[in-house]
């Protein structure tokens, strides 16, 4: 099963690449909210710019603030383990954060901090295009599902509209600290491959100008 879409390197692609870069290279040098003073490096966010998979998690941590990085961390190893389990090789998907710099002790990034950030992630959806958003934990979920807590919400999908579902599920350092969650983490991970393929049959349906399968969220969906 490919999570992505084979990268075209003579086209609208490498405009896409470009615009990637450019954004990185914004974010690296961003001072838009007060977590700039205490990062070592700005995380932008990484993976295939053709993916149909894109994480969303909450900010970097420790690790993540020293290579500069999304989840390389002990929840990063454990989200790839889950990934590969399933058969999607990280390499496939884009991961990236809600805020872009490590708030400090890991704190929960606060609202204005939010705000500041959230121009960059709504750029890198635009740019990257993915079919499936999952959120990873309560802070990114809210982005998408502001109505509840995780424990009620978690494996929820929802119709985003431009073509695009959300689905939320636990942070993978959340389902390392509690067996429950982690159960629910790799239960909610497991849908994901079917979801995949859906997404997958929608994109080349749409390449051939045809009618999408049913149940499948239209590129012309409104937000
Ligand atoms: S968290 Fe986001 S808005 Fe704040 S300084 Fe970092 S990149 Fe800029």
């Amino acid at each position: 099963m490919r999570a992505a879409t084979p990268f075209d390197e003579g086209s609208e692609d490498t405009h896409r690449l470009q615009a990637i870069r450019r954004l990185e290279v914004e974010i690296a040098g961003c001072r838009r909210c007060p977590l700039a003073v205490g990062r070592i490096h700005a995380v932008p966010g990484e993976g295939n710019l053709n993916a149909l998979v894109m994480f969303v998690g909450e900010g970097p941590g420790a690790d993540e603030d020293r290579q500069g990085r999304p989840f390389v961390g002990r929840s990063g190893q454990f989200l790839n383990e889950t990934l590969a389990r399933l058969g999607i090789a990280r390499t496939d998907v884009y991961i990236t954060n809600v805020v872009k710099c490590r708030p400090p002790d890991n704190r929960d990034p606060l609202p204005d901090e939010l705000a500041a950030c959230d121009d960059y992630l709504a750029r890198q959806i635009e740019i990257i295009n993915p079919r499936i958003i999952v959120t990873l934990g309560r802070i990114s979920m809210r982005r998408w599902f502001p109505e509840g807590g995780i424990t009620q919400l978690h494996g929820r999908v929802r119709n985003i509209g431009r073509g695009r579902i959300a689905m939320a599920m636990f942070h993978p350092a959340a389902a390392l600290r509690n067996p429950q969650w982690r159960s629910a983490f790799e239960q909610d991970m497991a849908r994901l491959p079917a979801l995949i393929e859906r997404a997958a049959r929608a994109n080349e349906a749409a390449a051939r100008g045809e009618a999408l399968p049913a149940g499948v969220p239209h590129p012309g969906d409104a937000d």
